[in-house]
């Protein structure tokens, strides 16, 4: 019997297993994005943008689409959506998957900190210049930062209030060699990153090291418990077992 699988998506691995998962027989697979990039690389297949109205918007979604299976292949940082993904699931009683790429490991020139709050109190003694590569949603929490300077990396230009220095516009993946040559260029000491894993943006980490610059990471939030995979193949076995 055909099932049908939602893909909450946003990611690489998410593209990758819509693409891979809509190979499978007798299974539909759509994909949900939140709509927040511009230009956004779309998975093949059926793709929904746009929140779903909360963890009971989410249930009526599920309910109304006959959805059998959710994986939940959100970003590591997106913990919103994968709570509101535990509670509908639960709810609707269907499976739910968690896709989540690995951390990185820590390096000795890492400062590790719970948020960007945090990571912007300690930045005032840490350095001047400093390469900012959280993305452009979370750029409010170091905008009371006057007197520090920041090159701002992001895929789309910011909305809200930003720090001082200058938005660097460009999508992953990057080489080392970029890296290094911005992280020279620009005189950067100090590099804030969050915790996302994953190859596409790992080079800043291996430049900073190079460069023997330190490093602060922000590490991720805390998810729903329930049945994780690290990558697509594993969760391509999770479908095959679960759709019979
Ligand atoms: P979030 O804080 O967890 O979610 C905020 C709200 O956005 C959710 O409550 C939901 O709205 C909506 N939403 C998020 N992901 C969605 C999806 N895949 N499909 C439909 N609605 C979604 O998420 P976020 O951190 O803003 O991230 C938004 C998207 O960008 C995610 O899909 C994520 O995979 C991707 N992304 C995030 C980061 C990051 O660093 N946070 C980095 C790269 C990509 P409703 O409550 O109305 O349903």
């Amino acid at each position: 019997m055909k099932k049908r699988l939602l893909i909450l998506g946003g990611t690489t691995e998410a593209k990758e297993l819509a693409e891979r998962a809509a190979k499978i027989p007798n299974l539909e697979v759509i994909s949900s994005l939140a709509g927040r990039t511009q230009n956004a690389v779309n998975p093949i297949g059926l793709v929904r943008v746009g929140g779903f109205g909360g963890e009971a918007g989410l249930v009526t979604y599920l309910q109304e689409n006959s959805i059998d299976l959710l994986i939940d292949a959100t970003h590591p940082f997106a913990a919103q959506i994968s709570w509101n993904a535990a509670i509908a699931a639960d709810q609707v009683a269907i499976p739910r998957l968690m896709l989540s790429r690995p951390a990185w490991e820590p390096e000795p020139n890492w400062i590790e900190v719970e948020s960007n709050e945090l990571a912007a109190e300690i930045l005032p003694d840490l350095a001047q210049r400093i390469f900012l590569t959280i993305g452009r949603q979370e750029l409010a929490a170091f905008a009371h930062l006057k007197q520090l300077w920041f090159l701002m990396r992001m895929i789309d230009p910011p909305t809200g209030v930003i720090p001082p220095g200058e938005v660097l516009l460009a999508r992953g993946p990057f080489t080392v060699e970029q890296e290094r040559s911005w992280i020279q260029t620009y005189q950067i000491q100090a590099i804030v990153s969050k915790n996302s894993g994953g190859e596409a943006t790992v080079a800043k980490l291996s430049a900073a090291q190079e460069l023997d610059l330190p490093i602060v990471m922000v590490n991720r939030p805390a998810m729903p418990m329930g049945t994780k995979v690290a990558d697509v193949d594993q969760a391509l076995l999770w479908i095959a077992r679960s759709h019979g």
